[in-house]
């Protein structure tokens, strides 16, 4: 039996994507959702970090307070969690949520930070995994300055976590750089595909 449900192997399928914030992830995240050949559905995370403008309770991340979230914790309702940047903000994926993508016949789809991601791969060895890489660190940080969202502290902070999880990057399956926005999709779209297949021979 698997960790969270009784369903075949290959009707339970894991999707991760990891790569530095700034290497065009959630653009890329959102697309896939719409145009991928397989179902994906997002995972929702939990965060104890506070809402960005624009930003969505139950949509873009479940927002939750340091208690709640380690009540969540103590009932053992995350498949994994981790404290992201060092920001002392905590980050976890909900068991709930990979169980909606599964009773729907969709692929969980987790974008989770490296540790999250490895932690996954244990309990999933047979998820798809991809870290996603921008062309150069300068482009990284360029991009990351750009959205303009993040102090300064916390730009040092996400630029050092970057360095330090590209060491990561050949744990995954794939790597895929986002040199260009349609290429890149295209190439995520061709590895879903052969994973469907063979996961179906
Ligand atoms: P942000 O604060 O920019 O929304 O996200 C920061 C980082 O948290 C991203 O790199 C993302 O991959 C990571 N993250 C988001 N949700 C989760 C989660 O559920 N688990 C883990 N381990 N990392 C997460």
């Amino acid at each position: 039996m698997n960790t969270l449900g009784q369903q075949s192997q290959s009707s339970q399928r894991v999707l991760i994507m990891s790569g530095p914030s700034g290497s065009g992830k959630t653009t890329i995240v959102n697309r896939l959702i719409d145009e991928a050949p397989v179902k994906l559905m997002k995972s929702v995370s939990a965060t104890t970090r506070k809402p960005r403008p624009q930003e969505v309770d139950g949509e873009d991340y479940y927002f939750l307070t340091d208690e709640d979230f380690r009540d969540r914790l103590a009932g053992n309702d995350f498949l994994e969690f981790a404290e992201v940047f060092a920001s002392g903000f905590l980050y976890g994926t909900l068991r709930s949520e990979v169980e909606r993508a599964w009773t729907e016949k969709a692929w969980a789809f987790l974008e989770i930070d490296v540790e999250g991601a490895l932690n996954v791969m244990q309990q999933y060895p047979d998820a798809v995994t991809i870290f996603l890489k921008t062309p150069s660190a300068e482009e990284f940080e360029r991009r990351l300055r750009s959205r303009g969202t993040e102090n300064e502290e916390v730009i040092r902070k996400r630029l050092a976590t970057a360095a330090s999880e590209l060491q990561f990057a050949d744990r995954y399956r794939h790597i895929v750089v986002n040199d260009q926005l349609e290429r890149a999709i295209g190439e995520i779209c061709e590895i879903l595909k052969s994973e469907e297949t063979a996961s179906n021979a």
